[in-house]
């Protein structure tokens, strides 16, 4: 499987410079718009007046005086006047010495009985615009040149353009719920940072730093901000994939400026989120890698030249241990390592309390419901849940959040949103139907499936639709009975399609990625293929690759894999065979209504 993480690390590398240029390039294309608005609103003017027929001034005071004159447009501002002679179809153009002269010349002649028509225009407002854009694009230059240029001192300045620096983080462990194990650890350091003297006196070494390893979004760095909250010290933070620089040398003197800072505040907490981006094992490579290797040396030194006196303590984030450089971890520098798992039920219940506070939320609510529903969610995705919740009541004009408005929550944060424009055709229609309920079907024959929840026609995110499924319990181990099941779930899609419309489409293409990972899993991770026998061919050192094997054992996997798939291809097919009034019954429904609940659907089956 791929790994998003590195896309990750590259892209906020990139995003300051991006940045940078994006508003540099919208600056210049402002000023071309500009220019080229001005130019053609001048240029317009001009072309109008050559095209126009000029009269001179002396002949039209003669035409005025001869009564050939029938009417004469004036423009408040300008000069220029047209003139309408009677005799002739096209309008001409005169230039006046003075307009106000002429106005006043104009106004005896009416009141000498002139018929002249006399019409005042107030100018153009295109006109005006341009005239005022002339004027101002000078100015309008020195202001843009000055913005790039302070923009690119910003650029060179990384210290202050990255690190962050919190001095009374009012985050403390109450804020993170859950974990309470790893709380009762980081106590210790806060002791530690409040009164560094009884450490010291006693002759205890307490530890310089800590790796806490975890999935995004499970609260490294909450704990940290709360270690620092609760002992009252700054928190000084930068994410590693911020030293990766561009320019050589850039991202050690960026680590030596963060601990210059940290000896300044100390005591103090120093946050690295994403240490595998400057901590990832050492090589002779060059270029970037070399760059690599100087910012982690860098680090190392910085971490050994701790006088015993400061009472700095550095914290570090990862969610791949693993890849990290093995010097990294030796005494005195990240020598205590704690793992943040996702939290359990009781955990996620907790979680949600906290992030509740300060919502409307119904009295009827059940968080322990709905830690039930989300087994696997880490803590942030909890919080995006309720803000979700909430923005969803907000919406729907309710007086507090309800049920309803979590359950939708849920599938907004796991599957996208609901897109009821979108058009889909009857025959696509009974495809999905027909596909789903093949999922929910045979997943109800299955002893170790989980319970439907939810099934759904309605196009959600990439997905044509869906079945949602009940997350019953956590679980820590998968037994490969579950795992082949789990199997015949999946391609209980593809198989519905080809039983009723006896073709298949690329609806399934999604299942039968899924599938095939967990069969090569379960062959060469977990040793559960009798032929190639209880073999991890997983690559410790490198986590993407497989080890091991030429291609016999290639081909080996490859029939292995394909025995699994067929397998369970040929099972889902024929508990749909032999159920088939339910699967045309859950499809109906779903053609019907688009959505079929849980109770709906155990109706079926009279459960
Ligand atoms: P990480 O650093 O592991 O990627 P964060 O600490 O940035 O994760 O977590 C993101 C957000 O998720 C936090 O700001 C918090 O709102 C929420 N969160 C995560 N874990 C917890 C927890 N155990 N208790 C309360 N909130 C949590
Ligand atoms: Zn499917």
């Amino acid at each position: 499987m791929n790994n998003p993480e590195n896309k990750n690390d590259n892209k906020k590398k990139q995003k300051e410079q991006k940045k940078f240029w994006v508003s540099s390039i919208i600056l210049i294309i402002l000023i071309v718009i500009l220019s080229v608005v001005t130019f053609l609103v001048y240029n317009n003017k001009d072309s109008e007046e050559e095209n126009d027929l000029i009269l001179p001034y002396t002949e039209l005071i003669k035409d005025i005086n001869n009564d050939t004159v029938e009417k004469i447009e004036m423009t408040t501002g300008s000069t220029t006047v047209k003139v309408k002679l009677k005799d002739e179809e096209e309008e001409k153009t005169a230039i006046v010495p003075s307009l106000q002269a002429f106005t006043e010349y104009m106004q005896t002649k009416v009141e000498e009985g002139s018929k002249i028509e006399l019409i005042q225009k107030e100018p153009n407002v295109l006109l005006r615009i341009g005239d005022a854009l002339f004027t101002l694009l000078p100015t309008l230059l020195l202001v843009a040149l000055f913005i790039m240029l302070f923009k690119m001192q910003g650029l060179g300045d990384k210290g202050k353009v990255y690190d962050s620096e919190e001095r009374d983080t009012n985050t403390t462990f109450d804020d993170v719920a859950g974990l309470d194990e790893e709380k009762e650890e980081m106590v210790e350091i806060v002791n530690f940072l409040k009164k560094p003297e009884e450490f010291y006196k006693m002759g205890a070494k307490v530890p310089r730093g800590v790796l806490l390893c975890g999935k995004p979004g499970t609260g490294k760095t909450l704990i940290a901000k709360a270690i620092a909250g609760e002992a009252n010290v700054p928190f000084i933070s930068m994410s590693g994939s911020e030293f990766i620089e561009m320019f050589a040398g850039l991202g050690a003197s960026r680590v030596r400026k963060l601990f210059e800072k940290a000896r300044k505040l100390a005591p103090c907490i120093v946050f690295i989120d994403e240490i595998d981006a400057i901590g990832a094992r050492r090589t002779n490579a060059s270029g970037a890698e070399s760059e690599n290797n100087q910012t982690l040396n860098q680090l190392l030194v910085e971490m050994d030249g701790f006088e015993s006196d400061e009472t700095i303590i550095v914290l570090a984030a990862t969610n791949r241990p693993e890849m990290l450089d093995q010097a990294l971890l030796r005494p005195g520098r990240f020598d205590r390592q704690i793992i943040i798992n996702s939290p359990d039920q009781k955990g996620r219940e907790e979680i949600l309390k906290i992030h509740s506070k300060g919502k409307k939320i119904d009295e009827d609510i059940d968080f322990k419901d709905i830690a039930e529903d989300t087994a696997g969610f880490t803590g942030a995705e909890l919080a995006n849940i309720l803000n979700e919740a909430a923005i969803i009541a907000t919406t729907n004009k309710h007086k507090s959040i309800n049920k309803d408005d979590i359950e939708e929550a849920i599938k907004k944060v796991t599957v996208g949103l609901e897109k009821h424009s979108r058009v889909i055709s009857d025959k696509d229609k009974k495809l999905t139907a027909y596909h789903e309920a093949g999922h929910a079907v045979v997943s109800r024959y299955l002893e170790t499936q989980n319970d439907i929840k939810e099934v759904s026609i309605i196009p959600r995110g990439v997905a044509g639709g869906y079945t949602m499924y009940k997350n019953n319990e956590d679980k820590y181990y998968i037994s490969k009975t579950e795992m082949e099941e789990k199997l015949i779930a999946l391609l209980g899609g593809r198989a519905a399609e080809k039983l009723v419309l006896d073709d298949i489409s690329t609806g399934a293409s999604n299942d039968l990625e899924v599938a095939t990972n967990i069969a090569r899993d379960m062959i060469t991770v977990y040793g559960m293929s009798d032929t190639i026998g209880p073999i991890s061919l997983k690559d410790s050192e490198n986590p993407n690759q497989m080890i091991l094997y030429g291609e016999k054992m290639q081909d080996a996997i490859g029939a292995e894999i394909k025995i699994l798939i067929d397998t369970a291809y040929r099972n889902a097919q024929k508990l749909l065979i032999e159920h088939r009034d339910k699967l045309d019954a859950v499809a109906n429904v779903l053609l019907q209504k688009e959505k079929i609940t849980e109770k709906e659907f155990y109706e079926i089956f009279n459960d």
